[in-house]
């Protein structure tokens, strides 16, 4: 992709590092590339206990070694946890969410066996409830894991959280076309919120959202329903959620001295 093509998105909000041993970049090659993209926000999203290759629990309680910004791209300090059970059990405790400012939950098939359509659904619509830090519902989409998309834009809808269209998923056939106008077309139809993320596993592709994209433009799906077009308005949101200070200006304050556990301070 030329570096001068208009990105869909400003704020990448699920991305991989090699915390997770089966993606492959550094958190300075994703700001790097981040920036060279044209991103003004990335969230660093890596995998949560439950999978196989996740990185320790310290890897979470740590973040805030992560400067807030890294040569002008602001970087969310963030999970991509895992919904365990159809009762919507995640994998990260209460102190392990104390650094997170935006959170994925998704399901994973290490983590949790497919069911029927319901239990699918209520695997999300009950972590949803129970667990309110989390912000994004992870490639509900894919083809192993079918859920009933009216009933998730419904929970986006009533509970204020974003569901994916997740790019790496769509283009590695985890998605199927089908699923993903499904959920848009459910999105459009409750006006609920979705994100376009690339869930990259390699920095070479933070922004690129090409095979999304070209399938909004196909069922024209309104633009205005994608909230990471605008990086503003994703921090404003994390700064009203999560209770920190963000701004997309360079004077982001950092409160790396507030939200450390005692843990993470006691091993520096
Ligand atoms: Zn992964
Ligand atoms: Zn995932």
């Amino acid at each position: 992709m030329n570096n001068s093509d208009k990105l869909l998105i400003e704020a990448d909000l699920h991305c991989h590092s090699l915390a997770s041993s089966h993606a492959y970049s550094t958190v300075m090659e994703n700001a790097a590339e981040a920036k060279k993209a044209g991103l003004k926000v990335f969230a660093l999203t890596d995998h949560a206990m439950g999978m196989p290759d996740s990185p320790h629990k310290w890897h979470f309680h740590n973040l805030a070694a992560i400067p807030q910004q890294i040569d002008g791209v602001t970087v969310l300090r963030g999970v991509e946890a895992d919904i365990m059970n159809y009762y919507g059990d995640i994998d990260m405790e209460k102190e392990d969410l104390k650094c997170i400012q935006w959170a994925v939950a998704s399901c994973h098939s290490p983590c949790i066996t497919p069911g029927s359509i319901d239990d699918n659904t209520k695997a999300y619509i009950n972590a949803v409830k129970k667990n309110p830090v989390i912000d994004v519902i992870g490639h509900c989409t894919t083809v192993t894991g079918e859920v009933d998309f009216e009933r998730i834009a419904k929970l986006c809808k009533e509970y204020n959280v974003f569901a994916e269209l997740n790019e790496s998923s769509l283009c590695f056939g985890r998605s199927s076309k089908e699923n993903c106008i499904a959920l848009l077309n459910a999105c459009k139809k409750y006006e609920a919120y979705i994100v376009v993320n690339t869930d990259c596993h390699y920095a070479g592709i933070i922004g690129r959202t090409e095979h999304s994209s070209r399938l909004i433009d196909e069922i024209g799906f309104p633009k205005k329903l994608i909230f990471n077009t605008d990086a503003e308005r994703v921090l404003e949101y994390v700064s009203k959620k999560h209770g920190i200070k963000l701004t997309g200006k360079n004077d982001v304050k950092d409160d790396d001295k507030t939200d450390q556990s005692p843990a993470v301070k006691n091993r520096r």
